[in-house]
Formats: C-alpha cells, structure tokens, sequence
C-alpha cells in the first residue's frame, strides 16, 4: 500500500479524501466509494499505486481523441476502480467490482516501466484510461511526469469528477484530454451516476484554460440522454464555454452492466444529437460505435473537402492541419512539434 494523495485527518481517525467531488469521510478500516482508498488506523492508501489492470497499445482514435496526433498509438492504462457508479458503464468488469468490496487486481507497473514500454513500443503518448484516473492519481502524475521527461505526451480520459486540487496537480503534464458529458440534467447525474453535474462542467471549463487539448464524449441513450432538448443543451455548452472548434463525439449505447435488457441506441437518436452539435455551432461533430457513418470523417469546415476519413478506429488522412484545397487550418494538434 502507498500512502494517499489529497486527504486531511478527522476525529476519531476518520478521515476525509479530497481527491474528488465526493470528498468521501471515511471511518477507520473503511475505504471510499471508489474502493481503492483504504483508511487504516488515520492514514488514507491508495490500493492502486502500481498495478495496472489493463495495459495495452491503442489507436489515439479509440480514446476517442480525432485532432490529437492522428494515426498514432497510445500506451493505454487502467487500474481497477471508479469514483463513479453509471449504470450503463461499458467497463464495468473493471471499474465496478472493487467498488462492491473486491480487491483490486492487476499487474505490478512503475513509471519507469511503461515509459520504456511506450517508448519500446514506437507509441507516442500514454493514455490514463479504461476506468477512471482519478482514482489512480498518483500513478498519473509520477508517470506523466516521466513520460514527458523523454518527449511522450499525455492524455486523460476521465469522467471530470476530480475536484479542483486534483485536477490543478496534472495541469503541468497532462497534453489533451477527452471529458466525459453524460447529461446536462443534474438529476441524471445523480440518479444514474451517484454524481453531480457542476463539478463536471467546472472540470471541463479549467482543463480548457490550462490550455490542454480537449475533446468532449456524450453516450446517448435512448429516452435517458436523447431528447433534443437536453442534446442541445449539451452542444450549447460545448460551443459557447469551451469553444465552437471542440470536437464532440456523440456515441451509440451498447446494453451492458445494469442495462443488459435495454436496447442498443436507435441511430435516428446519433442524428439528432449530430443535428443538434451542429446547429449549436460546433464544427467538429462526431459519431461513435457507427463504423462506416460519414460522421466518423473530418471535413474541412470552410470548404467541406474530406480531410480524414476513418473506419472504427483506423485513420486515413494527408492533412498537416491544413486543408489541402482551401489552405484553412484545422485545429487540434497534428504533430509532436506543435507543442
Ligand atoms: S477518490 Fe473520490 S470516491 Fe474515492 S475516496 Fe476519494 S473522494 Fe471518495
């Protein structure tokens, strides 16, 4: 066990960790919603400081991350654990059983070794990944930071629970990020989340003033997320607080965990959230878990010439962040000398 980031002491040994929005009081023997924080005699540890429970080299596309160096991989990386309980969680095998009082498991990992993995392997950046990382931070930011010494960059995919404190020790190392938006509604945080929808946003609106590349997710789920209402809601967001040039990948619910007996989402419910990211503003609109949609593609938004086509996860493109017909720039970032 390693001693815990981001916790102060309370009476009687309890005591409160404020690495998320749940700022949990956690008696002593107890462990946070999250289940990887373990309160033992006073002293908050993180059961996940050095154990990967998925390790893989992943297409940038898969984070899903379309304007940040395209076409490369990403050592992606997860430890078991979540500080968020979503009943419709496409991870759930590993982010859901710890929080039901399993042990975590996992392979041990250090920073130095997945530096050298990622490096070995020819990926260009490592990805904090699969479950959600801020439940892992102190193996986020001793590894960002080691990556970044030897030139890789670093991306976060995370549900932007973090609270403030946490979110502000990563700023230095983290390179782009894609943020969770599972709803503009705070009752379906709530109710479907264990969350709230404040701290979110508020995440979102930081990330993008420290200047990270930041690209947004919303799963759509039939009759819980997809009335045009709220799909606006979301696009209005994203275009006026973060910006018109955000991409937003809008993607298709599969059944699993406490879902299983629900339908897939109707592709009729892709294009109205499609309508509704464009009507907002948005030029970046994207659909997900729709291989072979024409919304899977970058057009240029000036001229509509065809930039970057893709199916699943593999990306074509001869585009250096300009368009080859109208010389219009394409935001994001196309090579590891932009930085
Ligand atoms: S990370 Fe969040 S869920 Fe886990 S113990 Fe800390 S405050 Fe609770």
């Amino acid at each position: 066990m390693h001693k815990a980031i981001l916790w102060r002491p309370g009476k009687n040994n309890a005591v409160q960790c404020t690495l998320c929005c749940h700022y949990c009081l956690i008696p002593a023997g107890g462990k946070g919603a999250c289940g990887v924080r373990l309160n033992d005699r006073g002293v908050l540890y993180t059961l996940v400081a050095d154990n990967a429970a998925a390790l893989n080299l992943d297409p940038v596309e898969k984070k899903p991350l379309f304007h940040f160096l395209p076409g490369t991989q990403t050592l992606s990386l997860g430890t078991e654990g979540c500080n968020m309980g979503c009943v419709f969680c496409q991870n759930h095998h590993l982010s859901q059983p710890v929080r039901a009082g399993k042990k975590p498991a996992g392979t041990p990992v250090s920073p130095d070794s997945l530096v050298k993995f990622a490096l070995h392997s020819g990926a260009q950046s490592i990805s904090y990944t699969y479950t959600e990382p801020t439940v892992f931070s102190e193996l986020v930011i001793s590894t960002s930071a080691a990556a970044a010494e030897h030139g890789l960059k670093n991306i976060l995919v995370s549900n932007g629970y973090q609270s403030p404190e946490a979110l502000s020790r990563l700023d230095a190392t983290i390179h782009a990020a894609n943020f969770d938006l599972k709803s503009f509604s705070d009752n379906f945080y709530r109710a479907h989340c264990g969350a709230r929808l404040k701290p979110v946003l508020r995440t979102l609106r930081a990330a993008k003033k420290y200047g990270w590349w930041v690209e947004i997710t919303t799963l759509v789920i039939d009759g819980m997320n997809d009335s045009m209402e709220e799909l606006q809601a979301i696009a209005t967001f994203i275009a006026a607080e973060l910006g018109q040039d955000v991409p937003w990948h809008v993607s298709r619910f599969h059944p699993a965990y406490r879902m299983t007996g629900s339908a897939p989402t109707v592709p009729a419910a892709i294009e109205r959230a499609l309508e509704s990211g464009y009507k907002a503003g948005l030029r970046f609109v994207y659909a997900g878990n729709m291989p072979g949609h024409a919304a899977e593609n970058t057009y240029c938004p000036v001229c509509g010439q065809l930039l970057i086509s893709r199916v699943g996860f593999t990306a074509h493109f001869n585009t250096a962040g300009r368009c080859a017909r109208c010389n219009t720039t394409l935001p994001g970032i196309w090579t590891r000398e932009q930085f």
